[in-house]
């Protein structure tokens, strides 16, 4: 189990971390959401080991995690990092790359390994390729693989699909993150994009201004947002006052209905390939919610709150 009790950290005169307590047990995926700045790269940085904590401690079982004024070369052989901007050794190839961590001791187990890692990747017709030739999305995509080339106890991945394309993306999440569950590798995934948290995590924790402000299941973080900060990191969201109480509402919690809760004046209609996401607006303010087609500027809809609040 990982524990993180209590840590305090600033870069300066900031406090970037503050006061951060959770436990991460052995196998889980965590994802770490929040907005840029929010502190989800600092707080992995600090989980590896490559800052030291102001207060606080970080432990593996019953291994105290620690940074560099305590540990000469920083990180634990346990723990692997998948830094933002990912770590490679330009001029040599693919293959070597993230043959880089493994024993050359069994060469012919350590070409399986690596063929393995490219195929899990989707990088196998790369293997021979200099990584300076690759795009930013190849070579997040060896970046990972180099990772995981250990099997590593722990994984620290930062916004580890962030270059890659919409096209892939989906198809590499799933093999990367079924690849982690299957070997029971505890995965710490900071992010920004919802379809990273949702669909994979056991549990979700949300940053802001380097506080940890929502910790919860993903179906309890969605559908029971403590906050405009926390609704909104799953796409728009609009907050609507019913007896002075706050509910966040999704556009796809809307609907237009004769028999409305209120009335809205149409702005414009974005097409998103299944539906349209409605821009409207009520005493100044937006309201978006989802329709099957576009609606002329200007006219006037009633909306119905679908769920029971
Ligand atoms: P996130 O990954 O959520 O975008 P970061 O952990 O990178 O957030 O940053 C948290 C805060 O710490 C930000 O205000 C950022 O500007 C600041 N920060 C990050 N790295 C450094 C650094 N090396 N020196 C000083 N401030 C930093
Ligand atoms: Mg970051």
């Amino acid at each position: 189990m990982l524990s993180v009790s209590n840590i305090f950290f600033s870069y300066n005169s900031d406090v970037t971390l503050n006061d951060l307590t959770f436990l991460v047990k052995k196998g889980q995926h965590v994802s770490v959401l929040g907005e840029s700045g929010s502190g989800k790269s600092t707080l992995l940085k600090l989980i590896y080991g490559l800052y030291d904590v102001d207060k606080g401690e970080v432990f593996w079982n019953e291994t105290a995690i620690l940074g560099p004024k305590y540990n000469l070369v920083p990180g634990m052989s346990f723990m692997k990092y998948l830094a933002q901007d990912f770590d490679l050794m330009p001029f040599i190839t693919v293959s070597e790359n993230i043959g880089k961590y493994l024993s050359n001791f069994y060469p012919e187990k350590k070409q399986e390994r690596i063929k393995e890692l490219l195929r899990l990747v989707e990088m196998t017709e790369f293997s021979n390729t200099k990584v300076k030739y690759l795009s930013g999305g190849q070579m997040q995509r060896v970046a990972i693989a180099k990772v995981l080339a250990l099997e590593p106890e722990i994984l620290l991945l930062d916004e580890p699909f962030s270059h890659i394309d919409n096209s892939r993306k989906n198809s590499l999440r799933r093999s990367v993150f079924n690849y982690a569950k299957k070997n029971k590798i505890t995965c710490i995934v900071a992010t920004h994009d919802m379809d990273d948290a949702l669909a994979f995590s056991d549990k979700i924790i949300i940053l802001k201004n380097g506080e940890l402000i929502e910790e919860n299941s993903p179906e309890m973080v969605y559908s029971n947002p403590g906050s405009y900060y926390v609704a909104s990191l799953f796409g728009e969201v609009n907050e609507i006052k019913i007896n002075s109480v706050s509910h966040f509402i999704y556009p796809h919690e809307l609907k237009v209905d004769s028999n409305f809760d209120f009335e809205v004046c149409v702005k414009r209609s974005y097409f998103k390939g299944s539906h349209f996401l409605i821009e409207a607006e009520i005493n100044e303010r937006a309201v978006f919610f989802d329709h099957k087609f576009s609606i002329k500027t200007d006219s006037v809809v009633g909306l119905k709150i679908k769920k029971d609040l």
